[in-house]
């Protein structure tokens, strides 16, 4: 490494140094901060389940387990709010693995149409329940074939129809369609006429643990781990997703995947 000797070029080296390093602690500070709301937004989802679980518990050990019939139902209550606490954990786990570069994707060839199909036949009771009418047009005779990760890609779409049931009105519909693109492309869509979400809130509905109604989601059982999970499926297969939405008209969301030669 040579030495600089010459005073005006060793001054623009310090300042430089200078600069990548206050730039480097800037990086830093937001790293930080970015952790320290993650732990706080992860104790926090965690508590509400756990003091639930606790105050069955208690409940039950202060005498109600010798009352059959509240002892059924309070442990029934403690192991739903456990199977909750698994939820949130495994959707945890799974951000901080993709995050981490560390989830790889298993890539067949499938048929797209024949996907949506069962997605649609696992719903279909669900959404029913809530009086909101499910579509897919059967029409799709042919298969269209693409090359994607099946579980992962049934993962999504599930999400993103569960999603529409739970933030859509009742007497709603939610439509799943596909676009076969001439192109290589083909674009899977969910749309519904549910409560929509404003301009304001659109840019953060990806974000982990992001609720535009925190009360309104948590009645809905959600944890906003959901549609983060979503987006870090598609990347990982370089693909795209889309929402256009409008407040208390509805919503669609949309993602392409490459359409198998
Ligand atoms: P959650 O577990 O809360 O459902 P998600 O990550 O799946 O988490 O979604 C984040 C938030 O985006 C939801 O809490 C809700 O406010 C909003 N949202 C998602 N899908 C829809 C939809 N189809 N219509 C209206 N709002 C939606």
């Amino acid at each position: 490494q040579p030495i600089t000797t010459d005073m005006a070029t060793l001054t623009k080296e310090i300042d430089k140094y200078a600069k990548d390093k206050k730039l480097e602690i800037e990086t830093l500070k937001i790293r930080e901060e970015y952790r320290k709301e993650f732990i706080g937004n992860v104790s926090h989802e965690l508590k509400t389940p756990l003091f639930t679980v606790q105050g069955y518990l208690l409940t039950l050990i202060d005498g109600a387990i010798n009352d059959e019939k509240f002892r059924d139902k309070y442990l029934n209550r403690a192991n739903k709010g456990v199977e909750r606490l698994i939820y949130i954990v495994k959707d945890l786990d799974m951000i901080t693995r993709f995050e981490a570069g560390d989830l790889r994707l298993n890539i067949t060839t499938f048929d797209i149409v024949e996907l949506v199909k069962n997605v649609f036949d696992l719903l279909e009771m669900k959404a029913a329940k809530k009086k909101i009418t499910l579509t897919f047009d059967k029409d799709y005779s042919k298969p269209i074939m693409v090359n994607a990760d099946m579980e992962r890609i049934q993962q999504v779409l599930t999400n993103l129809v569960v999603n529409s049931i739970k933030y859509g009105r009742e007497k709603g519909t939610t439509e799943i369609s596909i676009e076969n693109l001439v192109k290589n492309k083909v674009i899977v869509r969910v749309t519904d006429n549910g409560e929509g979400i404003a301009k304001a809130n659109l840019s953060r509905i990806f974000e982990r643990f992001y609720r535009v109604d925190k009360s309104g989601s948590r009645k809905e059982g959600g944890s906003g781990l959901g549609l983060s999970i979503v987006k870090h499926i598609i990347e990982a297969h370089d693909e795209k997703i889309y929402i256009e939405s409008e407040l208390g008209v509805g919503s669609e969301f949309s993602f392409s995947l490459e359409k198998a030669k």
